[in-house]
């Protein structure tokens, strides 16, 4: 018998069967004609996802680090200024990242489990009339912490002053599971992987290029070899792409454009509504200070104060054999997280609701067993899901 349950880490995302078998394809020689139609059919998907109008979809065989990688060699030089909030452990490493490219980078620290501050970034950008920032970076959904920020607001900061500089936004743990608009939000570079909204294996990153970084590319002096842009743009495959995972690509986007992009939006909150009514009950707190800032594919969950969670997410794994969110950097040990994104139901996620309630209540957690549970199950109760789609 198998004991492999769901996982509820915020990527790597659990694996449709479909998709699976799409990854699971004979050696293609990616020269012969066999590649083209794949390699086309992904792109495609990926440029609705994303919702792209305009501009390029750039697939390399990395995680999504490289992703973060690509757009900043691609576009930028050697000191140049780059805008960027420090507020969960992946905004700190993209920042830290930038900083070993020799990037000159303005940090605005703010506290762990708030968003992008856009008003301090207003004043900043308003400030720089010469136009020494090259580029402002935008977490989307901070995933250490589930926060979202508001992509929008930072793009009408920039064209409140009538800034230049790039808009490069990480959307790791967003894109293909909650709202994201390149095109209408005036992304420059869109990054993520193929691990966690497109419910794939780990091993592509996706990024996502404006006109205007395609611009900026032509002049941008940090050195990148395997990461340039120009060999993607010129040869398509400048090496050997991942045949396997760009089918899977393919399937996944047909599969998210199947549910309809607003019904994979919806199904998010939803599932992610259930688990915030259960960590109410529970009488605990999102990670996030505001619900305006809740993640949809990750909540948080501080725990009292004496209960370590990353020895609760190792009880859980150990004795329940399912996997949740340990807390990293700031956070590392006063919080657990629960991954609700990707091919996740409401059922899977009272799943994940009751383990977790268990492995808190071995660890000494005061909480009620069955009261989140229950508390998700009125949501879902009383917020039905959609009707299950005929598959394509
Ligand atoms: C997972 C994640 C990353 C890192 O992606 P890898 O694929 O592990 O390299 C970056 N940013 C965010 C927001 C993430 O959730």
């Amino acid at each position: 018998m198998s004991s492999q349950n769901p996982v509820f880490i915020p990527g790597p995302t659990n694996i449709p069967e479909s998709i699976r078998r799409a990854c699971d394809i004979p050696t293609m020689d990616h020269r012969s004609a066999a590649f083209p139609p794949l390699f086309e059919r992904a792109k495609t998907g990926v440029r609705k996802v994303l919702k792209m109008d305009e501009g390029e979809v750039i697939l390399f065989p990395a995680s999504g680090t490289g992703g973060w990688e690509a757009a900043i060699t691609n576009t930028l030089s050697p000191g140049g200024k780059v805008l960027a909030a420090q507020h969960g452990m992946f905004s700190l490493k993209w920042i830290d990242l930038c900083q070993r490219h020799g990037l000159d980078v303005e940090v605005v620290k703010c506290p762990w489990g708030e968003g992008a501050p856009v008003d301090r970034f207003a004043e900043i950008l308003a400030a720089d009339t010469g136009h020494e920032i090259k580029a402002v970076l935008v977490t989307h959904n901070e995933t250490a912490t589930g926060v979202v920020s508001d992509v929008a607001a930072v793009r009408a900061a920039l064209d409140a002053v009538n800034h230049p500089a790039l808009l490069m936004v990480d959307g790791v743990s967003s894109i293909a599971s909650m709202d994201f608009r390149m095109t209408e939000w005036g992304v420059d570079l869109a990054v993520t992987g193929s691990q966690k909204g497109f419910m794939l294996p780990v091993g592509l990153a996706v990024v996502g290029v404006s006109p205007k970084a395609l611009a900026a590319m032509e002049g941008a002096k940090l050195s990148r070899c395997f990461f340039d842009f120009r060999d993607m743009l010129k040869l398509g495959t400048p090496y050997t792409p991942a045949v396997g995972l760009i089918n899977g690509l393919g399937a996944s986007c047909d599969m998210l454009l199947a549910e309809g992009l607003d019904n994979v939006f919806a199904r998010h909150r939803r599932i992610a509504e259930g688990v915030r009514a259960a960590v109410a009950a529970w009488g605990l707190r999102p990670c996030a200070v505001s619900p305006a800032l809740y993640s949809d594919t990750v909540t948080a969950i501080v725990l009292p104060e004496g209960v370590d969670g990353n020895a609760l997410v190792r009880h859980a794994a150990d004795a329940y054999h399912v996997a949740y969110g340990a807390g990293l950097g700031e956070v590392a040990g006063k919080v657990f997280r629960i991954g609700h994104l990707g091919m996740l139901t409401d059922v899977m996620a009272l799943l994940g609701i009751a383990t977790a309630e268990m492995a808190m209540a071995d660890m000494g957690v005061p909480v009620t067993l069955g009261s989140g549970v229950a508390a998700a199950q009125d949501y879902y109760r009383t917020n039905k899901a959609a009707p299950v789609q005929a598959a394509a």
